[in-house]
C-alpha cells in the first residue's frame, strides 16, 4: 500500500512490527522479503515517487577533505534511492576482502565470505543479472568468444563482472510494494530523529517532519535504518545514538576510480578482446584484471581491479562515468580538462595500430581510516536537520597500492610477451599528493562499521547497533572494508541476511 505522508493529520502515530527507514536498494530488498508475512511493516521514504529538487537539497553538505562530488548529486532522495541513476555494475567480494590483513589497519570482517554465499545467490535475480557465475571459465563455456588473456593467474587473474540492465528498484519493485497489504510505504516521510530511552539502549519511536511543519511519529518493535552511508550516520549523530565510542561517521570509504596507465598490446590476441569489452546496456558479463590474493599478501597492497578501455593515445581515458547522466559527465570532463591544462604535454609516442591501445582504469579499495569521516555541520536543512560535513581522506597505503599494482601488472604483461604497460606519471612521482584526476566511484561505505566489539564497530555481526537491540542498519555503511568491487550486490546480500535474522527475532 502507498500513502503520501503529506496527507496525514499532524500528530499521527503509526504503529508496526517492523519499520524500515529509506526505500533504496537495501530498504526495498528488506520490505519485499516481508510481503505476505503476518507482520505489519512500514517503509518510510523521505522523497516522493520521483526526483524533486527541494528533496534533493536535503542532501546538500560540505566537503572539507579531499575533493568529492557534490553531496546532493552523489545520492538520490526519492523512492528507489540511488538505483534511480546507478550504473548496474555487479561483482562479488573476494574471500580476502573479509580477512584480517596485517598490512591493512582496521581490516577484517567478523563474518566470512562463505557466510554471504547463499545470500549472493538470492540477491543475483533482484538485479536481473545472468546466472550466478563469477568465474572466467564458466563464462567462456557459455560464450567461447570470452577468452581471458594468457597471463599467469597466480599473479594477475581475470575477475568477472555482470551488468544489471540497470535495475531501478523504485520502478521494478513498485507494484509489488504498492500491492502488498501488510507493507505500508509512506513517501515524503523524512525521519528527522530517532527517539530513544534515556540510557540510549532502546529506540522508542521515530519523528518524521514535513515541509508544512506537520509532524508524525512511528512506533515499532524493531527499526532498520537503510538511508545509505552518509544519511545513516547523519541520523544517528543527530539523534545521539549508537555512538558510545565516537565511531559513528568514521571510516567513510570510497573506491578510488581513476586512470593509472596505458596498455599497448604486442598484437591483438587471436581470440580478440571481447572478454574485456563493455557496451552500456548490451554487455552481460566481462572481465577485469586483478592481483591474486597471494600477490596482494606478498606486496602488502589493497584489493582492486582494472578495466581495459580501448582508445587511442591522444584521447583522455574513458571511464565508467560515460554511463552517467550528462551533468555528471560534464563535471568529469571539466576536471579532466583542468588536469590536462595543469600537466606538461607528454612526449609524442608512436601511435599503436587500432585495437592494440587500451586505457587502464583502476578501481581500488581504500584503507579503512578513522579520520576519513562524516560529521554534522552547523548549518541546517529545510526540515531543521543538521547538514553533514564530509572529510574524505586517503593514506599512504593507497598510493603504495597503485605503484605496486601497476608494477606487477607491467611485469606480467612483459613476461608473457602480451604487451607493455605504460604508467601514468603520477604513479611513479615522488609527490605524496594525489593528481587532480583523483575520483571516487560514487560508493559510500563504512560510516557505521561492523565489528564484534562495540569498541571498534557501531553494529555487531548481525547488523544490530551495539547496545540497542531494537535497531539495525542495512547498507554499505556496515562494511568494515570496501572490497575491490562496487558495493550494491554485497549490500543487498547483507540486507537479505539481516531480513532473515529479523524474521527469527520477530517471529
Ligand atoms: C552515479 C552512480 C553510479 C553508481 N553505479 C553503481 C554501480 O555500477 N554498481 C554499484 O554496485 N553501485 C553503484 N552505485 C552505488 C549505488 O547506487 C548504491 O550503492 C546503492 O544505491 C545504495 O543503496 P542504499 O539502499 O544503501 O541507498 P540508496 O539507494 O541511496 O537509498 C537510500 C534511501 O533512503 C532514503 N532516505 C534518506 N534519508 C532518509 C530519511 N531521513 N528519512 C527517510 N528516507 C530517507 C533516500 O531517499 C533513498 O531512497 C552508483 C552510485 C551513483 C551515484
Amino acid at each position: 500500500m502507498h500513502i503520501d505522508a503529506r496527507t496525514l493529520p499532524n500528530g499521527t502515530l503509526l504503529e508496526a512490527d517492523l519499520c524500515i527507514v529509506g526505500a533504496g536498494a537495501a530498504g526495498i530488498t528488506i520490505a519485499r522479503e516481508w510481503i505476505g508475512s503476518h507482520r505489519k511493516v512500514l517503509l518510510l521514504e523521505g522523497g516522493g515517487l520521483q526526483y524533486e529538487p527541494a528533496m534533493q537539497d536535503l542532501y546538500r553538505g560540505e566537503i572539507v577533505g579531499l575533493p568529492y562530488f557534490p553531496l546532493e548529486a552523489a545520492r538520490l532522495h526519492y523512492f528507489g534511492g540511488t538505483t534511480g541513476h546507478w550504473a548496474g555494475w555487479c561483482a562479488t567480494f573476494d574471500a580476502i576482502d573479509f580477512e584480517k590483513r596485517d598490512w591493512v589497519p582496521h581490516s577484517g570482517w567478523p563474518i566470512r565470505r562463505e557466510d554471504l554465499d547463499s545470500f549472493y545467490v538470492r540477491a543475483q535475480p533482484l538485479f536481473e543479472l545472468g546466472p550466478y557465475e563469477y568465474s572466467a571459465a564458466a563464462w567462456q563455456r557459455r560464450d567461447p568468444a570470452l577468452v581471458p588473456l594468457t597471463l599467469d593467474p597466480r599473479v594477475v587473474w581475470t575477475k568477472m563482472w555482470q551488468f544489471s540492465p540497470p535495475t531501478r528498484f523504485g520502478t521494478t519493485y513498485r507494484d509489488a510494494i504498492f500491492g502488498a497489504r501488510n507493507v505500508e510505504l509512506y513517501t515524503h516521510a523524512n525521519v528527522c530523529e530517532i527517539e530513544s530511552n534515556e540510557a540510549g539502549t532502546a529506540v522508542q519511536g521515530l519523528r518524521i517532519r514535513g515541509w508544512d511543519g506537520k509532524e508524525f511519529r512511528v512506533r515499532a518493535r524493531h527499526y532498520v535504518l537503510a538511508c545509505c552511508s552518509i544519511q545513516n550516520a547523519r541520523l544517528l549523530l543527530a539523534s545521539g545514538l549508537g555512538n558510545a565510542y565516537d565511531l559513528v561517521g568514521r571510516f567513510f570509504m570510497e573506491h578510488i576510480e581513476m586512470p593509472g596507465g596505458h596498455l599497448v598490446l604486442a598484437a591483438v590476441p587471436r581470440a580478440g578482446m571481447k572478454m574485456y569489452e563493455w557496451t552500456y546496456g548490451v554487455t552481460k558479463a566481462r572481465g577485469e584484471l586483478a592481483l591474486h590474493a597471494a600477490v596482494q599478501r606478498e606486496r602488502r597492497v589493497l584489493n582492486g581491479t582494472v578495466s581495459l578501455e580501448p582508445g587511442d593515445p591522444d584521447e583522455v581515458a574513458k571511464s565508467t562515468f560515460q554511463a552517467m547522466p550528462p551533468a555528471v559527465v560534464g563535471a568529469m570532463r571539466e576536471s579532466r580538462d583542468r588536469a590536462r591544462a595543469d600537466s606538461p604535454p607528454a612526449a609524442a609516442a608512436p601511435t599503436p595500430p587500432a585495437g592494440r591501445f587500451y586505457h587502464v582504469i583502476s578501481r581500488h579499495e581504500q584503507s579503512p581510516n578513522p579520520h576519513s569521516r562524516v560529521t554534522l555541520s552547523t548549518e541546517r536543512d529545510a526540515l531543521g536537520m543538521p547538514r553533514v560535513k564530509l572529510d574524505w581522506r586517503l593514506t599512504e597505503l593507497e598510493k603504495h597500492t597503485f605503484r605496486a599494482f601497476y608494477e606487477v601488472l607491467g611485469r606480467e604483461f612483459g613476461r608473457s610477451g602480451l604487451g607493455r604497460v605504460q604508467l601514468l606519471d603520477w604513479i611513479t612521482s615522488a609527490d605524496p599528493g594525489w593528481p587532480n584526476t583523483l575520483s571516487g566511484g560514487w560508493h559510500h561505505m563504512g560510516t557505521t562499521r561492523m565489528h564484534q566489539s562495540p569498541r571498534w564497530g557501531v553494529v555487531d555481526p548481525s547488523c544490530q547497533v551495539h547496545g540497542v537491540p531494537n535497531l539495525s542498519i542495512a547498507g554499505a555503511s556496515v562494511f568494515p572494508t570496501g572490497g575491490g568491487v562496487n558495493p550494491t550486490l554485497t549490500l543487498v546480500a547483507l540486507s537479505l541476511r539481516l531480513s532473515d535474522n529479523l524474521k527469527r527475532k520477530l517471529a
